[in-house]
């Protein structure tokens, strides 16, 4: 789906030409037990192409570069959108994987899956199946060439960034690294060792995140969840390390909360949603319209994706939506929004920062699994 020219450039530093544009898909979960016995609004067309129509008996028509209809597999989703970024992220090309839509419409379970340890492998989310890919491309890679797997969990809720990992760290700033791209300070970063270390740590994230909601007497779809994954890679006998980020955003349910009523934590919560959300709408149009200036700095969200969607990454963003006919607007509002997002272009080059004379802690991939030994 990506279709990425590799331009050679001056030695210590690669540049990469990102020739696609963010890659937009659409997703319809199927009906749910409350909806049962409803009409469904969709209309298939083929695989990229369908007509939605609302409760007013109105038809809009979208195009996106592929549509999982509701008998889609969580497979199908994986490989045509996850596999072409984690490939790349491999190779040291930054991806980011966006899930959005209104709560409830599957934006979790195409991220997660059932759970992130889903023994069903039919059910099994885009996550646990980046962590698979991602270990077993290294090991193919073998002997010649050394990985450093490092991953993050934060969420965004309230305008503050919290550190899933480390609860303590609960107002994360933002830095913006000249060549290195947008930076969260101070993150914890954890170094993951192989497949099963990482879906652990990603169960304590996502367990984190079930704290933070009855202190805070939040929902998780009231906050953003961001998935970091840093793969540092070094060639044997080579001094360059090169290094790619991979960022899975499951965002905070993009339904409009009625503010009339609403008092206290709950219409904060409603207003931070639509500050961000608005900002990421405002961001995606200034792009659209190549804007001199781009309003990243509205809202942390856009900050924290300021990479993902100005050119520095590849880019994919699923909408995620019910087929019911009783939430057609809400889905042609997303639909609408992923219709408007198609139009950015990720022209803008992705470099491959290389540090020089810097050996990576981990050696080879034999040393890798030594370690786990030794750590066990
Ligand atoms: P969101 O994260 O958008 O609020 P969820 O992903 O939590 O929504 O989905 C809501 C419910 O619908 C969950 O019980 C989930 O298991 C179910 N669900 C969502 N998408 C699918 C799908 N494609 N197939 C089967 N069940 C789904
Ligand atoms: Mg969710």
């Amino acid at each position: 789906m990506f279709d990425i020219n590799r331009v050679a450039t001056a030695a210590g530093r690669q540049v990469y030409r990102l020739m696609a544009n963010i890659c937009v898909c659409a997703r319809f979960r199927p009906l749910n037990s409350r909806e049962d016995g409803e009409a469904i609004c969709i209309t298939r067309s083929d695989s990229q192409s369908f007509s939605i129509k609302d409760e007013k008996d109105k038809q809009y028509t979208f195009t996106f570069d592929r549509v999982f209809y509701e008998d889609s597999e969580q497979a199908d989703v994986y490989e045509h959108v996850g596999r072409p970024i984690v490939r790349d992220a491999v190779n040291s090309i930054n991806g980011t994987i966006i899930t959005y839509g209104q709560t409830g419409a599957g934006k979790t379970y195409t991220m997660e899956g059932g759970n992130i340890l889903e023994a069903d492998n039919r059910k099994k989310g885009l996550l646990p199946r980046v962590v698979d890919e991602l270990f077993s491309a290294i090991n193919i890679c073998g002997e010649t060439t050394a990985y450093e797997i490092k991953l993050s969990m934060v969420e965004i809720y309230m305008e503050r960034v919290r550190d899933l990992f480390d609860l303590s760290k609960d107002n994360i700033q933002i830095k913006e690294h000249k060549g290195n791209g947008i930076l969260l300070s101070g993150v914890t970063e954890i170094l993951i060792l192989d497949g099963e270390e990482a879906l652990t740590n990603l169960c304590r994230g996502i367990s984190n995140r079930a704290v933070g909601e009855t202190q805070m007497n939040a929902e998780s779809s009231r906050s953003h969840c961001i998935y970091i994954f840093t793969v540092q890679k070094q060639v044997t006998n080579e001094k360059r390390v090169s290094s790619g980020k991979l960022v899975l955003v499951d965002l905070a349910g993009s339904e409009k909360v009625d503010m009339t009523g609403a008092k206290g934590q709950v219409l904060e919560e409603a207003k931070s949603i639509n500050t961000s959300l608005s900002a990421l709408g405002k961001v995606i149009t200034a792009l659209k319209s190549k804007s001199p200036h781009i309003p990243y700095r509205d809202s942390k969200l856009t900050r924290v994706l300021e990479d993902a969607l100005g050119g520095g990454s590849q880019t994919a963003l699923l909408c995620c939506c019910s087929p019911s006919l009783s939430s057609s607007s809400e889905s042609v509002s997303i639909l609408r929004f992923g219709a408007s997002a198609k139009h950015i272009k990720a022209s803008s080059r992705v470099s491959i920062k290389e540090d020089i004379d810097r050996k990576l802690d981990i050696s080879t991939v034999k040393d890798l699994k030594l370690q786990k030994i030794l750590k066990k």
